[in-house]
């Protein structure tokens, strides 16, 4: 059975993926194990990657509304998405009009 996936809100409308700055990168500095130690450094630099990146915003969109928990998106590290990730989520039904 073929997995069919429709598209509900626009974060993924434009191939931002094309101009991500970590396209050319270790894809293992973005998903640091553990948040002590050595990681925090790994976070750090995958973070000073993604300020450089011009698909900020819609990398961190496509994280917040896919519900990415792990590795670092849109320039935040796990934990910082998830306290962003309930703002995003009552900012959206806040939205919906019914
Ligand atoms: S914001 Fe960071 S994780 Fe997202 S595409 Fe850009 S460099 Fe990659």
């Amino acid at each position: 059975m073929a997995l069919m996936w429709n598209r509900t809100v626009d974060w993924d409308a434009d191939d931002w993926r094309r101009s991500a700055a970590c396209r050319n990168t270790e894809p293992d500095l973005f998903f640091p194990v553990g948040t002590t130690g050595p990681a925090v450094d790994q976070i750090d630099a995958a973070k000073g990657v993604c300020r450089s990146c011009e698909a900020l915003e819609p990398c961190l969109d496509f994280a917040l509304a896919t519900n990415q928990e792990s590795g670092v998106w849109g320039g935040t590290s796990e934990e910082e998405r998830r306290k962003l990730r309930k703002a995003w989520l009552a900012a959206r039904r806040s939205q919906r009009t019914f």
